[in-house]
């Protein structure tokens, strides 16, 4: 009979589980198996990057209740990559298994109105907004909040479901043509730079923070995030949005890894936007850069292990490969060429294992070391160069 209590210590040699077998699912897999660990992964799809190098795939859907009864048999601790697994499914495994994040957390990061009411109770500062549960909703829109960003509340990520609103009118039209779901606008804020930290919180409440990265998107998707251990302005919002996200976590009584997305505004000051209750992209590069991943973490907390050190131990820039660099200018498919990739001196490769490329799906991502942050930016530069990706930092 497994033990299954809260500070029950899991060796390595035992299982976990995963719910969810894309990208985060297959890198928690490499560390947690480095370690010696077992792992199982339960997703729908036959063929998907964790499943693939799981020690055992369950083909199943999410909410397939005798699949969740094979997991929690197997493993005594079950963690979840993506925060769109049915709160329900995390709660029936929670009756028999070690579940982290706890359900709960995972239910307020899903939902925006709630996690920004969360954060401003907290008292993390967060953008003025407002929700829009119901049409009535959107009269009583205070005009400081255009112009803003209407999100979707529930399932939108990287982008989707939103609407950028400068009237009451657009904002009506707007919520009227996302099918009148529950959502949230938010007034514009005078971005600088946004910035993420990674948090990975132990169940007796120790936490330790990685060093924020800073990220730039396009079309709404990660494309680049860079990382220096000893940046210039360590004095500005770098120790800030650590104790920042850090506090989120203890106020989330939060057992797991988990990130924050940042704005820093014009005037230095920092306005939370959005939590994910899981490893995230922009933390990949601890993989290679730090002594102890995000995914080292997440499985050292799921096992009741101690954690990891965070340490960074070089600057690193992380380029994201989106099937978009299958396609030449013509729109035909190609091969990148992975050797011009490799040859860049620090570059580090992860694919994925994904075989249908499609613009906008994350296949993989490049982490490119170096001593210094310029030369960290030159051979990221070569290594976009290579993929035909457009450099901007
Ligand atoms: P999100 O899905 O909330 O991460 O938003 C996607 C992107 O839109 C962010 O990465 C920002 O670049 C931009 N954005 C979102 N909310 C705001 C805001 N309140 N003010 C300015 N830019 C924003």
């Amino acid at each position: 009979m497994k033990e299954t209590s809260d500070t029950h210590v899991i060796a390595p040699g035992n299982w976990l589980g995963m719910l969810g077998g894309g990208q985060l699912g297959r890198m928690f897999c490499h560390a947690a198996q480095s370690m010696g660990f077992k792992v199982a992964v339960l997703d729908p799809a036959a063929q998907c990057p964790a499943g693939v190098v799981a020690d055992l795939h369950i083909q199943a859907a999410y909410d397939d209740a005798q699949a969740l009864e094979r997991l929690a048999d197997l493993c005594a601790a079950v963690t979840t990559k993506f925060e769109n697994v049915p709160a329900q499914s995390l709660a029936q495994l929670q009756q028999r298994v070690r579940v982290s994040p706890d359900p709960r957390c995972v239910a307020i990061a899903q939902d925006r109105i709630s996690e920004k009411a969360f954060l401003a109770e907290a008292g993390v500062p967060v953008a003025p907004h407002a929700a829009i549960r119901v049409e009535q909703d959107l009269d009583q829109l205070p005009v400081n909040l255009f112009p803003g960003i209407l999100k979707s509340a529930r399932m939108g990520y990287d982008g989707k479901g939103q609407a950028r609103v400068s009237s009451l009118e657009q904002a009506r039209a707007a919520w009227k043509s996302m099918g009148g779901v529950p959502c949230v606008l938010e007034a514009f804020v005078p971005l600088v730079s946004e910035v993420s930290v990674v948090v990975a919180r132990d169940v007796k409440g120790n936490a330790v923070a990685y060093r924020p990265s800073t990220n730039e998107h396009r079309d709404g998707i990660l494309a680049v995030s860079l990382v220096d251990p000893l940046p210039q302005d360590a004095s500005r919002y770098e120790s800030t949005a650590q104790s920042l996200a850090k506090d989120i976590a203890h106020a989330l009584n939060y057992v797991g890894v988990l990130c924050v997305e940042f704005f820093v505004l014009d005037d230095g000051s920092l306005v939370a936007n959005e939590i994910a209750p899981r490893p995230h992209n922009s933390g990949h590069y601890s993989i290679d850069a730090c002594i102890s991943s995000q995914f080292d973490q997440q499985a050292r907390v799921m096992a009741g292990q101690p954690l990891g050190d965070p340490s960074c131990l070089c600057p690193s820039v992380m380029v994201n490969i989106l099937g978009d660099v299958w396609f030449d200018s013509q729109d035909e498919l190609r091969e990148p060429d992975w050797s011009r990739v490799l040859q860049v001196p620090g570059a580090k490769l992860h694919l994925y294992g994904k075989s249908d490329a499609r613009k906008g799906r994350k296949m993989g991502h490049v982490t490119v070391l170096g001593s210094t942050l310029s030369e960290v930016r030159s051979r990221a530069r070569q290594v976009a160069d290579a993929l035909g990706i457009r450099w901007t930092i």
